[in-house]
């Protein structure tokens, strides 16, 4: 666990904001940010090319914001190996994702929202909700510390759980994990995985796994399931210590 993710003070009663929100920044810009801010929890700069597929643009219109972003001090581009958050772009990156993912746990706990229904919604919503707003959303939900897919939601501050977890797909045969957090991109994965049982806080064993990319056979609780590849690398786990056969 990293050194950031020990403070897990909410800080949403305090009065101080660590940084006012670049008011000039436009939603792409913003967009930008938490695309590398994503990219580089991989461990490396946001290549270009990366960053336009994250984004579904072009790779030739990217250096051209990325340049504005480094005169603004909130990206540092490195020739040949990509762009990397500066503090204060971190810190911006690290607020829109708190924003994102209060919003959406106050759609699915506060206004019945299905969890896979609330990300575009969110998406949208945390380009335009005032600091203000989406503090008294966090106060009414007594501020959680993680989102409906189970990610951690970054502290006023910036301080979020860095922790990179392994997925279902890395788990070795026999090996039991606690399901901890999935990713929320595709609604129909989301449908799909919490048909088999597969949410936060779920246990699971890796049975079988068929090679070249086959299925993996799980059992979830006390069913048996089997799912593809790419349903398994979005599925991130805590691994327990008991392994059996
Ligand atoms: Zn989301």
């Amino acid at each position: 666990m990293s050194a950031r993710a020990t403070d897990e003070r909410s800080g949403a009663h305090s009065t101080h904001r660590a940084v006012p929100r670049e008011k000039a920044l436009t939603r792409q810009a913003e967009d930008y940010l938490k695309v590398i801010y994503e990219i580089e929890q991989g461990g490396s700069p946001a290549a270009t090319t990366d960053i336009a597929e994250q984004l579904g643009i072009a790779a030739a219109s990217v250096s051209g914001m990325l340049q504005r972003l480094a005169r603004l001090g909130l990206v540092k581009v490195e020739r040949y190996r990509g762009a990397r958050l500066s503090a204060s772009g971190r810190l911006i990156a690290l607020q829109l994702i708190r924003r994102h993912r209060i919003i959406e746990s106050f759609l699915v706990t506060k206004l019945g929202y299905g969890w896979d229904d609330v990300h575009e919604e969110a998406e949208r919503l945390e380009h335009a909700a005032s600091a203000d707003l989406v503090d008294r959303m966090a106060d009414a939900l007594g501020n959680p510390t993680a989102d409906p897919h189970g990610a951690p939601i970054p502290t006023v501050a910036g301080r979020v759980d860095e922790r990179r977890l392994a997925s279902i797909a890395d788990l070795p045969v026999g090996a039991r994990a606690r399901v901890v957090r999935m990713s929320d991109r595709d609604p129909e994965l989301l449908r799909y995985l919490k048909k088999r049982g597969i949410v936060p806080g779920a246990i699971l064993r890796l049975v079988e796994r068929e090679p070249f990319d086959g299925p993996i056979s799980l059992t979830v609780g006390r069913a048996k399931q089997s799912i593809g590849a790419t349903a398994a690398a979005a599925v991130y786990v805590e691994k327990s210590a008991r392994t059996d056969r």
